[in-house]
């Protein structure tokens, strides 16, 4: 029998084929096995894939899933850490989004570039712990936060090279403990980091105390779902930019006015987004950050927090100021997907793979331009809402 027969007949599970053959033809046998059980055909998914590089980045590979690469720019970006023009790498299939960065790429350029700042980096893994009552409660929340803070922290660091513990901060709910550890984390996204790093830490509360850890993370951490602790607090990168449009670029390059955006973005943007309750105030922000983060191997779950975004519109004496203010962009150039090979050549186009000469200066490089592409897809975006030209530029686009 070879060795798709043996994967058909259950004889050789799905996950076990790579004990026998290398990954790339163990991907093509394994695709082979579905396409017979399933009665499908998965030739465009078997055609062109990395299942050697991709190894460590997914389980029971039988190909890849080709999304559609567009570049919009250059944006022009005058960061802490950017600076001077990126080509942005936008993974879509929604038409018309990259034609709608682009221009605002092109009027953030004419405008003379967008300004970029992280005000503030850490990666968080919040373990829950079980106590007797609320009096322990409080006693272990002190104690992680201040007198225990470092031993907590000669074992969290003893994990990593390029990681370091913060801070803690504890949340007492009854007989449960939420400690949220906070990492800085180089170029990486640093959730592995921190996950192995808060493994040992959470060993020595239950050490130290009479704690015991229920789970690793207890969702006060909060990763890959909406929540407004990382809106409050941060995650990853709190990342804001901003830019003042001259009157005469908005209307050539936007096709409308300071004052007809501004409508916009009241009415839509900050009343709109505060009667539907939602987690930030944005036209498009998941958008943009979708496109970079597909492209550039990030976590793309990772979308939900970096979603939460806050955008202003002002009009001005000068002009149309617009700003962006995400709170949460979690980013990485290192780990992750980023060493994948079309995802490294998208980091390399804006010149931020691997690890920075500085550690963590290529990730906030990546952040600070993460930040400006919004805030050109947010021009773009409130500008054709305010001259009703939304329905029209996909129509031309052909969508
Ligand atoms: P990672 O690939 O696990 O870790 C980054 C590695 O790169 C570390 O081993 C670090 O070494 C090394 N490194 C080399 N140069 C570096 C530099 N300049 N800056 C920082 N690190 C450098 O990646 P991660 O960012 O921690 O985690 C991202 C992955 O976690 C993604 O695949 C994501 O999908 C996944 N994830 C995991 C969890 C979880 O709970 N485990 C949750 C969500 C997502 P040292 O540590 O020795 O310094």
């Amino acid at each position: 029998m070879d060795h798709v027969d043996r994967v058909v007949s259950g004889d050789l599970p799905l996950y076990a084929v790579e004990d026998e053959l290398p990954p790339e033809e163990a991907a093509d046998v394994r695709r082979r096995a579905v396409e017979e059980l399933a009665d499908s055909d998965l030739t465009e998914v078997g055609r062109l894939h990395d299942a050697e590089e991709a190894r460590s980045n997914v389980e029971n590979a039988v190909g890849a899933t080709r999304v559609p690469l567009g570049v919009a720019g250059p944006l022009d970006v005058d960061g802490e850490h950017a600076d001077g023009e990126y080509y942005l790498p936008l993974a879509t299939t929604e038409g018309a989004l990259v034609a709608s960065v682009n221009r605002g790429c092109r009027a953030v350029a004419d405008a003379g570039g967008a300004t970029a700042r992280v005000s503030k980096d850490g990666m968080t893994r919040a373990p829950v712990f079980r106590v007797d009552d609320v009096a322990e409660a409080k006693n272990l929340a002190i104690w992680a936060e201040d007198e225990g803070f470092e031993s907590l922290k000669e074992a969290a660091d003893s994990t990593t090279s390029h990681g370091e513990l913060l801070d803690v901060e504890a949340t007492v709910s009854g007989d449960s403990v939420y400690l949220r550890f906070r990492y800085s984390t180089g170029d990486a996204m640093g959730m592995n980091m921190a996950t192995v790093a808060t493994r040992q830490a959470a060993a020595v509360v239950e050490r130290e105390t009479d704690a015991e850890l229920v789970a690793l993370s207890g969702n006060m951490c909060a990763d890959k779902k909406p929540a407004a602790v990382n809106v409050v607090e941060g995650r990853g990168k709190s990342v804001a930019a901003d830019v003042t449009v001259p009157h005469d670029v908005v209307e050539e390059v936007l096709k409308s006015t300071a004052d007809e955006i501004q409508e916009v973005a009241h009415r839509k943007t900050h009343v709109g987004s505060a009667r539907a309750a939602s987690l930030g105030a944005n036209a498009h922000a998941a958008n943009v950050v979708a496109a970079l983060y597909l492209a550039t191997g990030q976590d793309v779950a990772q979308v939900v927090e970096a979603s939460s975004a806050f955008t202003s519109m002002e009009a001005r004496e000068e002009g149309l100021y617009a700003s962006v203010s995400l709170p949460a962009v979690e980013v990485g150039t290192v780990g992750g997907g980023t060493a994948l090979p079309t995802q490294k050549e998208a980091l390399e186009l804006m010149g931020v793979a691997g690890g920075g000469d500085v550690v963590g200066a290529h990730a906030d490089e990546f952040a600070e331009v993460v930040a400006a592409a919004v805030l050109a897809g947010e021009l773009s975006l409130h500008a054709a809402l305010a001259s009703d030209s939304l329905d029209s530029a996909h129509e031309d686009l052909g969508r």
